[in-house]
């Protein structure tokens, strides 16, 4: 891998979704950048799903900006494996120019745009986009005693399927679709318990990721002040068919957390305790930004302050494809273009500013 020794406009952090929208839209304004990512392959955190991980929303419902993603000849929801594909196409298509594998490990400002370190050399940019997702970043939330436990404690992060726990006594933590989804799989082998912090809140059956990406974007309207608030959202967790098929079981019972861990298993609340084999934790994510430490822009919960996906504190620097906070719904295949071209137009203004 080479060194480049003139600066770049633009360098990307991340060639997952996020990243290669990004890029779709430098490449239509003609500024010269280059995405770099650590897999050896294309496709993101896609590719670390567990195996029978779908989309909850039609193909054409969750496409990138430019082209729609092909649909499933069962026209149903496409797999985990058809995003890849996707995405792997999508780069290849708009000739997207990914350095792989290269870890991004720093981030230092000049007095005109920043030095990048990896682990393949160093570059330089008058931009940078950080689109690192979380996938690497999983968050398991502080319970008493977790390091005493000597079962197994898996995130949803690596879950692949629920074989390794035929016959086991499991729980599963966290209350959104990832918790859902693996319990729904989880219980037809084991003996599962779904602990979550408050009583799941379950979509219609009628609606899928669709009325999601809705709400998202009417609470967008919202706070751009062109439309009133919307109603309270609906629920959380797509009915997809493992999960009623669970239901259909009787499977999708809930209790509130335990109060603490013992080598064996844990506490409840009010004192009895379970013997317990396993405890898969499907608690989330934080972004994946250790790499801006050295900014001083990173906040204590792993976010930084943005305007839109702008780094408030660090001109130059923005954040696509984290979550609400950079965005509604932009860690969504199909929100993510919207905070992209609106984050590339910030871009070219900024570069064609005479101090840039
Ligand atoms: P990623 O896909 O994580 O890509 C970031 C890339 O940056 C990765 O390749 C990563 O390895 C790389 N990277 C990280 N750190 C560095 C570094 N320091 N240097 C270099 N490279 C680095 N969305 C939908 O639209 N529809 C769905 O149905 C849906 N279902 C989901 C189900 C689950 C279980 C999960 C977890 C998410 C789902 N999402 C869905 C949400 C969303 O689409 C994904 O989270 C998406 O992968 C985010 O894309 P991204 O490009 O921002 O990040």
């Amino acid at each position: 891998l080479m060194q480049t020794p003139t600066a770049i406009d633009v360098l990307v952090i991340g060639a997952g979704q996020s990243g290669l929208a990004v890029g779709y839209y430098l490449r239509r304004v003609g500024l010269s950048f280059v995405l770099l990512d650590d897999q050896p392959q294309p496709g993101g955190a896609w590719q670390h799903g567990w195996d029978s991980l779908r989309l909850f929303s039609p193909a054409d419902a969750s496409s990138l900006p430019g082209w729609l993603m092909p649909r499933p000849p069962d026209n149903g929801f496409p797999a985990r494996a058809a995003v890849i594909d996707y995405l792997t196409q999508y780069e290849a298509r708009y000739a997207l120019l990914v350095r792989r594998p290269v870890r991004v490990a720093g981030v230092r400002r000049l007095t005109a745009g920043f030095v990048v370190q990896t682990d393949a050399g160093t570059w330089q940019a008058r931009a940078v986009v950080c689109a690192t997702g979380s996938w690497s970043q999983p968050y398991i939330p502080p319970y008493p005693g977790r390091e005493t436990f000597a079962g197994v404690q898996l995130h949803s992060a690596r879950y692949q399927d629920a074989t390794p726990f035929a016959g086991k006594r499991v729980l599963v933590v966290g209350g959104g679709n990832s918790g859902a989804q693996v319990l729904a799989e989880m219980s037809r082998v084991a003996k599962t318990t779904w602990v979550t912090e408050q009583e799941p809140r379950f979509l219609p059956d009628d609606v899928d990721g669709r009325v999601l990406f809705m709400q998202a974007t009417q609470r967008y309207h919202a706070q751009v002040g062109a439309a009133p608030l919307p109603p309270p959202t609906l629920g959380d967790v797509v009915m997809v068919d493992s999960v009623r098929e669970a239901r259909r079981r009787g499977a999708l019972g809930s209790v509130r957390p335990f109060a603490r861990f013992t080598a064996t298993g844990v506490v409840w609340q009010g004192g009895r305790e379970e013997a317990v084999d396993a405890v898969i934790w499907c608690t989330g994510f934080r972004p994946a930004l250790p790499f801006l430490a050295g900014l001083g822009v990173v906040l204590a919960d792993g976010r930084v302050a943005t305007a839109g996906t702008r780094a408030t504190a660090a001109p130059g620097l923005w954040l696509v494809g984290y979550g609400s906070w950079t965005g509604f719904a932009s860690a969504t295949l199909i929100g993510v273009g919207r905070s992209a071209r609106a984050t590339v137009d910030e871009i070219k203004e900024f570069l064609a500013a005479p101090e840039a």
